[in-house]
């Protein structure tokens, strides 16, 4: 290796459950090779090839260098046509034409839009927040992913600690439920293994086989949205055999009758039906996980996203209480791991002080194209990419295209928004700025800095949003504080199971651990326990609503397939879409294409009263009868039309956090000729 290579560890902060360590290579100022760093153990053999190769995104003619205007009149916007400014004149116009807005419209008439697929806990609702909360804009509910499960979790348990993934070996039986861990989990695969070579039996319920057939023993091809019936078909069969562990119930959780009363109208022989699947696979299920000790239960989010998707996240999160499955290594579930530890925003800023309204991001179609009191004027999109990955895409971009919608957007690359934005703003990556990120998987906290120089004139989200709020003529400390020192507040702020943290891993790119009574992982009511208010379980939280359980029917009338929209191998939610998913795939199962004379290769149309979308069929039996599907975070340059699976997938929301309905898409597809 040539002595002007530099080898520099650092973490990975996207969207993942994993927090890879990361070691960069470095050559004469520009980054070469991103391999495995040493720091998190779990993710020191191997990373994804998805950020294997960042340095395509960091040196992409895509890549965002210089503050840019847009050009042309009206009607321009989307056209991508800018001409590059100066820092100083981006951020004037912008603090000119907020401050005119809140003059005529009030705060509320702008909208901070983000969600934070590329970012850590510095460059994401921090600076950013205090910013738009001292402008008094409206708020944003973060629903666009995980809102229904994460509402349930914290009712039921108070965001217990979940199991970690080291400790799947121990377990016996192995549930996973709407997870591909193949696309999006990857450093769990060879724990599955490893627990496959010691006899464990594992279960996939999914609508797609995402798993091969030597990992998994069952495979349940769940009708989608119909899991909340076959989870209530399986504890009342539970119920019925005298297996609920009535001890451990009694002493740690309420709200149990409730539950079964809901369960009762659900025999296995509808449940069964009712999710399309066979009956005998069902009770095989049901009796292997009741038997099992330890199991574990990986509850994923793919089964969230439709309207019973916080109903079902319930049921399902029910099952290890009902059997008693807590106490063991290797027994218990796994859903989000983030609230094993705690960051105190409220040490930064006055959090307190944002009482506005909230506006559901899922709804952006609406917010933007239906009369809105005040009606938004300013929209500022960072950390994310609505035109891909938010439903409605037709009037996302029919909203996007309004000559009154003064529109900000501070990102990476050229992505499909960036096109439609009034003044676009230049993003560092995580290779070019300090970051940290409390991992949702891993039991750790990984930090970033700068391995290279920001590209062009590319800046941190920081450092941009304490200049508007210098500009605005914000006094709040958060504004005037050096990079170093927020950094150092944020990492006083951070407490990991009650306890602080040592700043060291946070200046050089390192990992801090958690300590679980002298484990690196948690075992569920012995070292981590309820979270909620009294301790105890909540079999029927409030979350659920007035009829807690209550299923609602996702048969359609009007189009025969339902398309679901699963996470890729090749896209971090939408980010890398510029150059790794070139062309856009719809997966149909033999059958269905068999009656629609399409075969692998064909150019087909998906559609629906919404939109419609031209992609190539890929023939695949992995998918459920009746079911398509397309890649989720897709962008438009992959498809034959311009239009991707959001052009297809209704906003409606789920009553369980208003969160997301991506499954609720009904479609037809037909070969093009
Ligand atoms: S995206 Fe996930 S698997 Fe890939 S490097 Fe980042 S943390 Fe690791």
């Amino acid at each position: 290796m040539s002595e002007d290579v530099r080898e520099i560890d650092t973490s990975c902060v996207l969207d993942c459950p994993d927090a890879c360590s990361l070691e960069v290579s470095v050559e004469e100022g520009r980054v070469t090779k991103i391999g495995p760093g040493t720091g998190n153990d779990i993710t020191r053999n191997f990373i994804c090839s998805k950020v294997g190769r960042f340095a395509d995104r960091l040196y992409h003619p895509d890549r965002l260098l210089y503050p840019m205007r847009r050009l042309g009149k009206k009607d321009s916007k989307g056209e991508a046509r800018f001409e590059r400014v100066d820092w100083d004149s981006a951020l004037g116009t912008i603090t000119e034409r907020f401050r005119e807005i809140r003059d005529t419209e009030g705060g509320e008439a702008i909208l901070p839009y983000n969600y934070g697929g590329s970012n850590g806990f510095l460059t994401d609702d921090l600076v950013d927040s205090a910013y738009f909360a001292r402008l008094r804009a409206s708020r944003l509910g973060k629903t666009i992913c995980a809102a229904p499960t994460s509402e349930v979790a914290k009712g039921m348990y108070g965001k217990m600690a979940g199991v970690g993934f080291p400790d799947y070996p121990e377990a016996e039986l192995i549930l996973i439920w709407g997870a591909n861990p193949r696309a999006s989990n990857i450093h769990l695969v060879p724990f599955l293994r490893d627990a496959k070579a010691s006899g464990a039996f594992i279960a996939l319920v999914d609508p797609i086989r995402t798993l091969s057939t030597d990992l998994i023993d069952l495979h349940l091809p769940v009708y989608p949205g119909a899991d909340l019936p076959l989870a209530l078909g399986m504890i009342h069969h539970w119920a019925e055999a005298g297996r609920l562990d009535r001890e451990f119930l009694d002493g740690n959780a309420v709200e149990l009758e409730t539950l079964l009363e809901a369960a009762s109208r659900w025999s296995l022989d509808r449940a069964a039906k009712e999710a399309r699947v066979d009956r005998e696979s069902v009770r095989l299920l049901a009796d292997r996980y009741a038997e099992a000790s330890p199991a574990i239960l990986r509850c994923g989010w793919g089964l969230e996203r439709n309207r019973n998707g916080g109903q079902a996240a319930a049921a399902i999160l029910a099952m290890p209480a009902l059997l008693g499955k807590f106490g063991r290594r290797g027994g218990g579930y796994t859903l989000s791991n983030s609230g094993a530890g705690k960051i105190d925003a409220s040490k930064l800023w006055d959090t307190s002080s944002w009482t506005t309204r909230i506006i559901n991001m899922t709804e952006l179609a609406r917010v933007l194209n239906e009369p809105l009191s005040p009606p938004i004027r300013g929209l500022f999109v960072y950390n994310c990419n609505p035109v891909a990955t938010v439903p409605d895409q037709n009037r996302i971009l029919r909203g996007l295209m309004r000559e009154d919608l003064f529109t900000v957007v501070f990102e990476q690359v050229m992505t499909d928004t960036a096109r439609y934005a009034d003044i676009l703003l230049p993003a560092t990556t995580f290779l070019e700025h300090y970051d940290f990120k409390r991992s949702y998987g891993s039991y750790v906290v990984g930090a970033t800095k700068p391995v290279i120089e920001a590209c062009g004139e590319a800046r941190s989200n920081v450092s941009v949003f304490a200049e508007l709020g210098r500009a605005a003529g914000f006094e709040d400390e958060i504004f005037h504080w050096t990079e170093a020192e927020l950094r150092e507040r944020a990492v006083a702020a951070i407490e990991l199971q009650g306890k602080p943290v040592s700043p060291e891993p946070f200046a050089t790119g390192g990992i801090h651990r958690y300590d679980f009574d002298g484990s690196p992982n948690p075992v569920q009511f012995e070292s981590v326990f309820p979270q909620t208010e009294d301790g105890k379980i909540h079999l029927a939280p409030a979350c659920l609503g007035p009829a807690p359980y209550a299923y609602q029917d996702v048969r359609s009338e009007s189009f025969p397939l339902c398309l679901i929209t699963p996470a890729s191998a090749r896209l971090v939610s939408s980010t890398f879409g510029e150059f790794n998913l070139r062309e856009l795939h719809l997966t149909i199962h033999p059958d269905d294409a068999r009656t629609r004379g399409i075969a692998s290769g064909d150019r087909v149309r998906v559609w629906n009263e919404l939109g419609e979308v031209e992609c190539v069929a890929r023939v695949d039996a992995h998918v459920r009868e009746g079911v398509v599907a397309l890649p989720k975070g897709a962008w438009m340059k992959s498809s034959l039309n311009g239009r991707t699976s959001t052009a297809l997938t209704p906003s409606n929301v789920n009553v369980v956090g208003g969160g997301a309905c991506f499954n609720d898409a009904r479609v037809e597809v037909a070969a093009l000729r």
